[in-house]
């Protein structure tokens, strides 16, 4: 009885392994990792089920071997299957193992090449189908089995009818329906937390999108406000005209703003990853925010350590990152100062701080940034951290704030160094 518990053991732990390490996936989508950990870890059964076998009253000894590699064909595809058999076959050669080798190299191949054609199909099948397909070469089995040990071993079928016909099989059976069920109960499982996560997601993306709908009305009503005026008093004077124009215009900006943050959010997708040479790209911004920090009376300065380390990013998306920072850093200063930016390289992560002396945040305000639509200034969208600290996410990175209200704010960023190309 404890051989047998253990033999199911060595059936369901390398499955178990698999499952929670690895995502269920078709085999051929697998990588050559993966493909290789899964081939271990069903020879690893094999052999442990070859090692401790069961061992009956009567001097034989049956073990489960037969399951690990219908399985192998079965989830990890045919080059999987046939090398597990290949092992099979090589390690009963070198052991010289008692009892005929025709017979039961026989019995193998009529249920494993069943599985060797049908191992991509099985793969596309629905669950019930797999499981159809299991009861059916488990009920193959055993005529399979009643045939070739008449021709091959008759004595043995005579001496041991009950071992050879009924116990055994059924064993095997047990194990394999046992073994299938499992992998597709934990698959299953896998599949419905994946479910759940889209649907989290999807319902947050939802949300959001109300959120933004109500949020682009505002400029919107603003300018249509305008456009009437400008359509009723066709006498304005010329300046007067002009500031509605640029009022108009900042509107607009905002909503395009709102609606390209949102954009983002929704495709967490960053798009194709380059190595993007990080002060490159941090001068970009800072050249492109030149005008914008004139008028706000800030000055920018930018100290540098950086050589030519490189990270993996999507190059629209690092500067968004930069852009979205410095532009918070400069518009914290609404009289004016300095933003100091320093880029450095601590072990295997580039750094950036961005240090202003602007307003501040008090601690209440810190615990709430980042989240959505949550902004203290006029024309704030209240997106701009949010899809600030998402991207940094992406490219597993961190970014911390430090800030004394009253003083100034100082964001850190690190974010890991990928090998130059
Ligand atoms: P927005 O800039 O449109 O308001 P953000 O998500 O970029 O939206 O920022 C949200 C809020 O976080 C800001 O409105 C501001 O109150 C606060 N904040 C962000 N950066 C700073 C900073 N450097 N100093 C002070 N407050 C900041
Ligand atoms: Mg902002």
């Amino acid at each position: 009885m404890k051989d047998l518990i253990n033999q199911l053991v060595f059936v369901a732990a390398p499955i178990l392994a698999y499952q929670a390490w690895l995502k269920p996936q078709p085999a051929e989508s697998m990588s050559f990792l993966q493909r290789v950990l899964l081939f271990v870890l069903g020879a690893g059964s094999m052999v442990l089920c070859l090692l401790f076998p069961v061992h009956l009253a009567s001097g034989y000894r049956v073990d489960l071997r037969l399951v690990p590699m219908t399985l192998g064909f079965l989830y990890g595809g045919r080059l999987n299957g046939s090398l597990l058999f290949l092992l099979y076959v090589g390690i009963r050669l070198l052991t010289g193992e008692t009892g005929p080798l025709t017979a039961s190299l026989l019995i193998y191949l009529f249920l494993l090449v069943p599985c060797y054609l049908f191992a991509p199909r099985f793969q596309a099948a629905t669950r019930a189908g797999r499981f159809r397909f299991t009861l059916g070469l488990v009920l193959l089995a055993l005529p399979i089995r009643i045939a070739v040990l008449t021709v091959f071993q008759p004595d043995l079928l005579y001496s041991q009818p009950l071992l050879m016909l009924g116990l055994f099989p059924f064993f095997q059976a047990c194990g394999m329906c046992l073994s299938v069920y499992l992998v597709e109960m934990t698959r299953e499982k896998q599949q419905l937390q994946l479910e759940h996560a889209l649907a989290l997601r999807n319902r947050a993306v939802g949300q959001m999108a109300a959120a933004v709908a109500h949020e682009i009305r505002n400029p919107l009503t603003v300018v249509k406000g305008f456009l009437r005026l400008l359509e009723r008093q066709r006498e304005l004077p010329e300046d007067k005209q002009l500031e509605y124009l640029v009022l108009m215009q900042t509107e607009v900006d905002r909503a395009d703003q709102i609606i390209r943050d949102y954009l983002s959010l929704a495709k967490p997708d960053p798009g194709p990853l380059e190595p993007l040479r990080l002060v490159e790209e941090v001068t970009a911004v800072l050249d492109e925010l030149a005008a914008y920090a004139v008028n706000h009376g800030a000055t920018l300065s930018f100290e540098n350590d950086l050589a030519d380390e490189v990270v993996s990013g999507n190059r629209e998306r690092v500067q968004q990152l930069f852009g979205n920072l410095l532009q918070n850093a400069i518009e914290a200063m609404p009289d004016g100062g300095k933003v100091y930016i320093t880029a450095t390289r601590e072990k295997q992560m580039a750094v950036i701080r961005i240090h202003d002396e602007g307003v501040g945040m008090t601690q209440e305000e810190l615990e709430r940034l980042g989240t959505a639509f949550y902004s203290t200034k006029e024309k704030g969208t209240g997106l701009g951290l949010m899809v600030s600290y998402q991207i940094v996410e992406a490219m597993n990175g961190k970014l911390k704030v430090h800030s004394v209200k009253h003083q100034g704010t100082t964001f850190t960023l690190a974010l890991p160094l990928a090998s130059p190309a």
